[in-house]
């Protein structure tokens, strides 16, 4: 009796996907670097299926079955490396090597070009969901080759999140788009949780409420349009109060925003496809912003305008406002995300299924979220849609929503509040809509000054005013 798959890899995640797997029917190879782990998991967990522990790579290899399948789940980077390198010279053409760390998609790419030469499938897989969606039904994303989803995806498909019993899983495509995708999950994930903030920050500053009463209006809000994972657990920490001082939670902790590193790639990448995604950029830049405590002790003391909360009418329609705002907004990101997806795609030849994206990330995945299964049809319905910005219920949620969103981020400006999610958001969308664009002026300094032409509205061609001479007003061209 062999294993039909393995995982290496038993920290938080490693494990949790082993007994996910191993609750589903699934005998499942045991192997981790430090034994402890292993004996460990076994202890605890063994009586929830079988799995077959093992203490050195060669046992663990020949605990499974042919063509074998080995999940890999150490810290990112370097370990993995090392990983591969133990594994790869004991196993054989047609094995399947598994990477569902949270690499970059580019070392992916590269571990699965070195990995073909020697005849083995690698499928770098995203996994989101932390350490329970590994554990109850994870979103997975799995690039490499369609041979290796023919065996993997079975496997994957019966442990993954399931949203109207359709599994939260899907081959991606080739190669790094597994990784490439979970990394511009992160990257929306950093979007929406800005957004969301900078709502609570606005109920806060704008009407005064306490994080309790914030609360109550995200629940509301989760009753609505907006139902998703984030907005639940944002209402349950606001909720939340501090045992030892009796203050609101949020209150007590230091407000300096930490990131991992996922958000920064998605900048990176998206500044190399030159896809505008402003508000996964914002919102990594504002959690940068949050960590220069010496910067803000310096800034500490510069003049702002007088804050005085909003009433009357303004307040009783602010939080209907900041709603509008934050689903308009929502709707940038998450087109922003799509669009670099698109990007990464057409580049690399990934023929990446974008409605089969979206249907993955209902469930399992830190952005699930009901409007999710609107991005899906929108997609299914215009696979090459230029935007969800233009597709019909997103066009005109954000068209009636443009009111409000406009007068939530004058609200803003006006009482100093800081909303770069927000504000970038209207920003992108006044931009993409506008009929001509300053980038025109842009162009004629680049001209002015570095003979970079311009091309012209009227004919076809490349142009270059002599600016030394035709440009004096002087002259008259
Ligand atoms: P860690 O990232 O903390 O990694 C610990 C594991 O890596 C241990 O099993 C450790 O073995 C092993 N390891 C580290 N270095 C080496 C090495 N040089 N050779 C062999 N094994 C090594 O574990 P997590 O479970 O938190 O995460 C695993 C992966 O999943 C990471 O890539 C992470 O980014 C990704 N991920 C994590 C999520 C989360 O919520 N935590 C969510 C989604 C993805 P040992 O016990 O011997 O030290």
């Amino acid at each position: 009796n062999k294993a039909s798959i393995g995982v290496t890899g038993l920290a938080v995640m490693g494990r949790n996907l082993a007994r996910n797997l191993a609750r589903h029917g699934h005998t499942v190879a045991l192997h981790n670097r430090s034994t402890e782990r292993t004996r460990d998991l076994v202890e605890r967990f063994g009586s929830e299926g079988t799995f077959l522990p093992t203490s050195s790579a060669r046992e663990f290899v020949d605990a499974l079955e042919r063509p074998r399948q080995i999940v890999i789940m150490v810290k990112a980077g370097e370990p993995t490396d090392a990983v591969i390198e133990e594994f790869a010279p004991l196993l054989e053409p047609g094995d399947v090597l598994v990477d569902a760390g949270n690499a970059h998609f580019a070392d992916t790419r590269r571990r699965e070009a070195a990995l073909r030469e020697r005849g083995l499938h690698f499928v770098g897989t995203g996994v989101s969901g932390g350490e329970e969606g590994a554990l109850h039904g994870p979103s997975i994303m799995p690039g490499g080759s369609k041979e290796s989803y023919a065996s993997l995806g079975p496997l994957f498909e019966d442990i993954a999140a399931k949203v109207d019993g359709t599994p939260c899983c899907t081959h991606v495509g080739p190669d790094g788009a597994g990784h490439f995708v979970k990394m511009v999950h992160n990257g929306i994930e950093y979007s929406d949780m800005q957004l969301i903030a900078e709502s609570f920050d606005l109920l806060r500053g704008a009407l005064g409420y306490e994080p309790a009463q914030i609360a109550d209006v995200f629940r509301t809000w989760n009753t609505g349009r907006l139902d998703s994972y984030l907005i639940e657990i944002t209402a349950e920490v606001l909720a939340h109060t501090d045992a030892e001082t009796g203050r609101p939670f949020v209150d007590v902790v230091a407000d300096q925003a930490e990131q991992k590193g996922t958000g920064r790639w998605t900048v990176q990448i998206g500044l190399d496809l030159g896809i505008p995604i402003t508000g996964i950029a914002e919102a990594t830049f504002a959690r940068s912003l949050s960590g220069h405590t010496g910067l803000r002790a310096a800034a500490e003391g510069l003049a702002g305008p007088r804050r005085a909360p909003l009433s009357g009418a303004a307040a009783e329609r602010f939080a209907d406002d900041v709603e509008r705002a934050l689903y308009a907004s929502k709707v940038v990101a998450y087109a922003q995300g799509f669009n670099q997806i698109q990007a990464g795609s057409a580049e690399y030849g990934w023929n990446v299924d974008l409605g089969a994206v979206a249907s993955i990330w209902r469930g399992g995945c830190i952005i699930r979220a009901k409007f999710l299964d609107d991005i899906r049809a929108a997609y299914e319905a215009e696979p090459a849609l230029p935007t969800l910005l233009t597709s019909g219920d997103f066009r005109k949620a954000v068209e009636d929503a443009q009111d409000s969103w406009r007068s939530v981020i004058s609200t803003a400006v006006r009482l100093g509040i800081p909303t770069p999610g927000f504000s970038t958001a209207l920003a992108y969308y006044d931009g993409l809509r506008a009929e001509r664009l300053p980038a025109a002026l842009v162009q004629g300094q680049r001209d002015y000054f570095g003979a970079h032409t311009y091309r012209r509205v009227d004919r076809a061609g490349t142009f270059h005013t002599e600016w030394a001479t035709e440009g004096r007003p002087e002259h008259p061209a």
